[in-house]
Formats: structure tokens, C-alpha cells, sequence
């Protein structure tokens, strides 16, 4: 639970960025939003298109604690506003002292129940916008029936305006006329979670902040988090002008001139008609943690016990087989994963010598590139990296463990009529194997694990194919054991070929 917490908040630091995270494995991302560079489109500068909940007041400008973080703020009609648009509310800062608190902020499952008054004008541009973040995130939006949690569209006199995040009951996006399909997109994305773009921590390496431009008492909203005492990463490699929570030059500007201008003084030109890319990849990440996916973890993985291995993930359960190119040890892991956090059970196969066995937790990070044990003393490996995977994979062994002649005991190396190796382990009614076409070098036309239950002499096993071959079949599979040394398939599904083993 600490773990979890832990990295909950971590998560949340992020989140608060809004724009997150610098890419060290990219590959895969950049191919998949290369085509849709051209969606990025910039209009032409305005003089300020910044929303604000209240673009004629002025407030106290006083300091509380939110979410555990400082922050400085204006108290404007009891409400403290945050960079001229982020509401919060008195209830809200009571409650903002649980660290946990910020674990409801975010939308469970993805889905984002909403309602819109009927007093609201021009209601398209909440459908549009609602489309937008439909069709540009795995984000739902749902109309709201009964939930406690939901937005609420309604119409105020002046400024748009909303809450960060989700904030457990009814919270309102206020759009006043003024308030575009764009400036309702970057309203959602506050009650999404998402904070201002030019609150990176390392915004003044692509900006400057021209404090003598801006408004007397509205220098608060300028700040980085880290100058509010924020920690937190940055998710895209360098600040996103083209983000849509980005502010524009002349963001409360009080003479007309730029408030933030490029490193070189010359003023951008920021959108608001539709989530950048970066935008896109931050929320999509952020949310499928949230909603207990990540992105399939599936493929192979480099540890720092210094074994090759082969994870498949398939919906929420997690398969691998791992081994020391030296032969030492071989083992299968079966987990469960949920959020981030995966639990399972390992085993020591006889494709190795040592025969070990037991529970491992871990966690895996957000574009499932990285895998950290967090429990499991007995196993030697703590840190998996998802890297490419050889060309020459370690070949088939004799065992290292096991018996023969013992109807009890199934443990040993077994041949099939598929051609495979299969490393069975059977430890009391639990079974558990590896197998893999015999191959001499570079890699196995297929590999599979398997793990079930002995019943009698009959056995239940869920089996999957893991990538260290190149198959990528799954299913169940009954055996019988017929004699000490023969064992017959009795069921299939999944495409699996062998149906009858020795050894
Ligand atoms: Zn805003």
C-alpha cells in the first residue's frame, strides 16, 4: 500500500505538470503520432486569449496549502483562484490536506460524467468540445444520471473557468459568452487534471516572463511549480507553445505589451482549438494508469540479475519467462496486474538448476518500459528494462532439476510431438512449465508458459506463448497423465499443437 501510495503521488506530481515526462524510448511513440503532425495547427496571435474566472477582479493574494503544495493564489468572492482560471474552493482546501486526497482528483475508468444547465448558450461548443477529448483521448464522457461526481456546464456573466481535477462532487465549468469550443477544451482539461503549460519547472529556458508588463498582483500566476515548492517531472522533452493549456504573450498583460516572450523577445502564437500532441500523449499516459491499463508490457526485458525476459501481458494478467544465459536458473512468473502494481507468483523451472520459488510484487512504469520488484525477497532480479530483443536467445538444455519415473512428481524436462522442450515443475497439486521449440541459435519459432493445477491425474492449465519466440497464441489446455512418464492432451483452445509429452 505504501508502494502504491507512493507512486500514486508520484503520478500526481506529474499530472500536476500537465506536461509530463522526457522521453528516453521513444521509438514507438513518435511512430505512433508522427501522421498527425500536421493536426497541430497554430492560429494566428491574439492579443490575449488567456481565460480568467474573473477578468475584471483583483483579490487578496494570499498563500495556502493545496494538495500538500504551497501555492499562491488570489481570494476573489470567497473562491481562490490559482493562474487567473483554476477555482478552488473553501471545502476543497479543507480537505486538501489529506495527502491521499489528490487519489480521487483523478476520473476512475476514464470516464468523465458531466451535465450541462439548460440556461447555457450555445451549448455546441460543450458537444464539440466534449468530441474533441473523445476522439483525441481514451478519455469517456458520459452524461450524468445519478453520479455524485460530475461537471457541470453552466453559464456565468464573464470568464471560463473551472476546477482541477475531479473533485469528488458536483464541480462546475462556467463559460460565459465569450467562451469558445477551444476555451471549453482547456477548461476540461483542467477538470481532467491538468494544470498551465508555462508552469514547467523549466519554462525559462524557452521563455521569458516580463514581470514588468503584468498586472500589479497577478505575478503569482508566473510562477513554476518549483518556485510554488512543487516537485514533478516534465513529460514533454521541451516546453509545448503549442499546447492548449499554454498561455499566450500577453497573458495579464496591464500595458499591452507581452508578459511572456520568447528566450529571443519575440512574442508566439498559442491555440485554442485543439489538444497539441503533447497534450494528447500526457493525458493518454496519465489516464491509462489511472484506469488500471498500461500500455501492453508485452516483449522483452533486460534485468539487472543479468537474465533475458520474455513478458507477455494479456488484459490484466502477466506472463514471463526468464533465464540466465548460463544456464543457472529459469523461472515463470504468473501475476495479476492492477493500476501499476503487479502480484504474482514465480517459479523455478528445470531449465535451470536452482529451485526457488515464491510471491513477487512489482510495479511498472508508465509506457511499460521499466519493471521494479517491490517484494519478493527470495528472488534475485529487482529492475527489468524493456529493450530489444537478441537475435541469439539462450537454446534449449537438459535439465537441470527433476525426476523420472514417478507418476507423483511431474518434474522434469519433457519432449512433445510439437518438436518442444517443456520444463515442467509441479510443486504438491500446482504445475507449472516452460516450453519451447528445440532450436540451436538465434531464437525459437515459439516459447510458452504454462501454469495450472494438478487435479488427480488429471491437469488444468491456462498457457500462453511469451516472446521469445515469435508466436503469440494463447489458451487452456487439459492434460492427462497416463503413466509416469507419458501425459496425453485431452483439451485445447488457443492454437496449440502438441498433444502428448515424455520424458
Ligand atoms: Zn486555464
Amino acid at each position: 500500500m505504501k508502494l502504491r501510495t507512493y507512486w500514486l503521488k508520484s503520478w500526481i506530481s506529474i499530472l500536476v505538470l500537465g506536461v509530463l515526462f522526457t522521453f528516453t524510448n521513444c521509438e514507438k511513440e513518435n511512430e505512433l503520432f508522427t501522421e498527425e503532425t500536421s493536426e497541430e495547427t497554430i492560429t494566428t496571435q491574439e492579443k490575449d486569449i488567456t481565460e480568467k474566472a474573473y477578468p475584471n477582479k483583483s483579490g487578496e493574494v494570499t498563500e495556502i496549502t493545496y494538495q500538500g503544495q504551497q501555492l499562491t493564489v488570489e481570494k476573489i468572492d470567497g473562491l481562490y483562484v490559482f493562474e487567473g482560471d483554476i477555482l478552488i474552493t473553501p471545502e476543497e482546501l479543507q480537505n486538501a490536506n489529506k495527502s491521499t486526497g489528490r487519489t480521487k482528483k483523478l476520473w476512475p475508468n476514464c470516464i468523465v460524467y458531466y451535465s450541462i444547465e439548460s440556461s447555457l448558450p450555445n451549448k455546441q461548443r460543450v458537444y464539440d468540445a466534449i468530441a474533441h477529448w473523445k476522439s483525441k483521448t481514451n478519455l469517456q464522457f458520459v452524461k450524468r444520471t445519478n453520479q455524485t461526481a460530475y461537471i457541470n456546464f453552466r453559464k456565468i456573466i464573464s470568464g471560463c473557468s473551472s476546477q482541477i481535477g475531479r473533485t469528488g462532487g458536483k464541480q462546475n465549468i462556467n463559460l460565459a459568452n465569450g467562451c469558445s469550443t477551444g476555451n471549453t477544451i482547456h477548461e476540461i482539461g483542467h477538470a481532467i487534471g491538468l494544470w498551465h503549460e508555462q508552469s514547467r519547472k523549466d519554462r525559462n529556458t524557452y521563455v521569458n516572463i516580463n514581470f514588468a508588463n503584468i498586472q500589479p498582483g497577478k505575478e503569482h500566476n508566473f510562477k513554476t511549480y518549483v518556485q510554488l515548492g512543487k516537485d514533478g517531472d516534465e513529460y514533454s522533452p521541451t516546453l509545448d507553445f503549442g499546447s492548449i493549456m499554454m498561455y499566450g504573450p500577453y497573458a495579464f498583460s496591464k500595458n499591452g505589451k507581452p508578459t511572456i516572450t520568447k528566450k529571443n523577445g519575440s512574442t508566439y502564437s498559442v491555440q485554442r482549438n485543439a489538444l497539441s500532441i503533447w497534450d494528447r500523449i500526457g493525458v493518454s499516459r496519465m489516464y491509462k494508469k489511472v484506469c488500471g491499463t498500461v500500455p501492453n508490457m508485452s516483449g522483452y526485458y533486460k534485468a539487472n540479475d543479468g537474465g533475458h525476459y520474455y513478458v507477455r501481458h494479456i488484459g490484466t494478467n502477466v506472463y514471463w519467462f526468464g533465464e540466465h544465459p548460463s544456464g543457472s536458473w529459469a523461472n515463470i512468473f504468473t501475476g495479476k496486474l492492477d493500476g501499476n502494481k503487479i502480484t504474482g507468483q514465480f517459479y523455478d523451472v528445470p531449465k535451470g538448476k536452482i529451485q526457488g520459488r515464491g510471491p513477487l510484487k512489482l510495479t511498472v512504469n508508465y509506457n511499460s518500459t521499466k519493471i521494479t520488484k517491490t517484494a519478493g525477497s527470495n528472488f534475485g532480479g529487482s529492475i527489468w528494462t524493456k529493450t530489444r530483443r537478441p537475435s541469439n536467445l539462450p537454446g534449449t538444455r537438459t535439465a537441470g532439476f527433476g525426476v523420472r519415473n514417478n507418476i507423483n512428481n511431474l518434474t522434469a524436462r519433457w519432449y512433445a510431438n510439437d518438436g518442444g522442450y517443456y520444463y515442467i515443475r509441479q510443486v504438491g497439486t500446482h504445475i507449472v512449465w516452460f516450453g519451447e521449440r528445440h532450436f540451436t541459435s538465434g531464437r525459437p519459432p515459439w516459447s510458452n508458459v504454462g501454469t495450472g493445477v494438478r487435479i488427480g491425474n488429471i491437469i488444468y492449465l491456462n498457457w500462453a506463448d511469451v516472446p521469445k519466440g515469435n508466436a503469440n497464441n494463447n489458451g487452456t489446455l487439459i492434460l492427462r497423465v497416463d503413466t509416469a512418464n507419458k501425459m496425453t492432451r485431452t483439451y485445447v483452445t488457443g492454437g496449440f499443437s502438441g498433444s502428448s509429452w515424455s520424458r
